[in-house]
């Protein structure tokens, strides 16, 4: 059992760092619980076998929305790699204009994951819903209600009306430097409820000074989260780790 200095990456591409065994390692080595999403279920075997020498990497089978203009054939070896993982992600809808011409496909891709992690029970997501907040939340609200899984709403960008809901329908979120760049969004996080509230960086997409971010540089949010809710440090990562336990704890 970890003491409580553990910090928590929620999202982060392991496997697209240039060593990739090596950002798992330092999982370890900087003791972060952390959740390697991945874009693919082709990225899945391979992740599997790298954290499996790990204490703190869970390894999340996803299908990222960006990619499923090209990939959602995909969607077959998802499925079939389901019933291994308790953790799915990257899954979720984008609808900024790179991506809006799949946009169809997408919430056809979603819904089917929605609804076979609902049908197996005990999942846990991690969930980009970029430009897209209400229309996600319908989903989960129809399909993946909280009796029936977890959700975590990555890098959530949505109004506070949207947070606001998302907390009654159960959802946490993972929360990255990106969304405590200016006042108002702080603003937004401030509001979340301290027991919904993880960490994240996104690593490798983005940046921690002039090099991509690594798990460790979740630090730096916890630091920006106490300030928000003065609180010590050290609290906000009881804080976090409490509600990491929470959420991976089984019904
Ligand atoms: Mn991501």
């Amino acid at each position: 059992m970890q003491m409580g200095n553990q910090l928590v990456d929620y999202h982060c591409h392991l496997d697209l760092y240039p060593d990739h065994a090596l950002a798992m390692r330092e999982c370890d080595e900087d003791n972060v619980a952390t959740l390697a999403v991945t874009t693919t279920p082709r990225a899945w075997e391979r992740n599997i076998d790298l954290a499996s020498t790990t204490k703190n990497v869970r390894v999340a089978l996803g299908l990222h929305p960006q990619l499923v203009a090209d990939r959602a054939r995909e969607i077959s070896l998802w499925d079939e790699f389901l019933p291994s993982s308790r953790f799915v992600g990257e899954v979720g809808l984008d609808a900024s204009p790179r991506f809006y011409k799949s946009f169809d496909k997408q919430k056809d891709v979603f819904q089917h994951i929605l609804r076979a992690c609902s049908k197996s029970g005990n999942k846990i997501l991690s969930i980009h819903s970029v430009r897209t907040a209400k229309i996600v939340l319908d989903m989960i609200e129809k399909e993946l209600p909280a009796a029936k899984g977890k959700t975590v709403l990555h890098w959530f960008t949505g109004s506070t009306k949207e947070m606001r809901r998302a907390v009654d329908l159960g959802c946490y979120f993972s929360i990255n430097a990106q969304m405590l760049v200016n006042e108002r969004k702080a603003d937004l996080v401030k509001e979340i409820p301290r027991d919904r509230i993880l960490t994240e960086t996104d690593g490798p997409f983005t940046q921690t000074g002039n090099r991509p971010s690594r798990p460790a540089d979740v630090v730096m949010v916890v630091d920006q989260l106490a300030g928000l809710h003065r609180m010590t440090e050290t609290e906000m990562i009881g804080t976090i780790v409490n509600n990491l336990q929470r959420l991976e704890e089984s019904p």
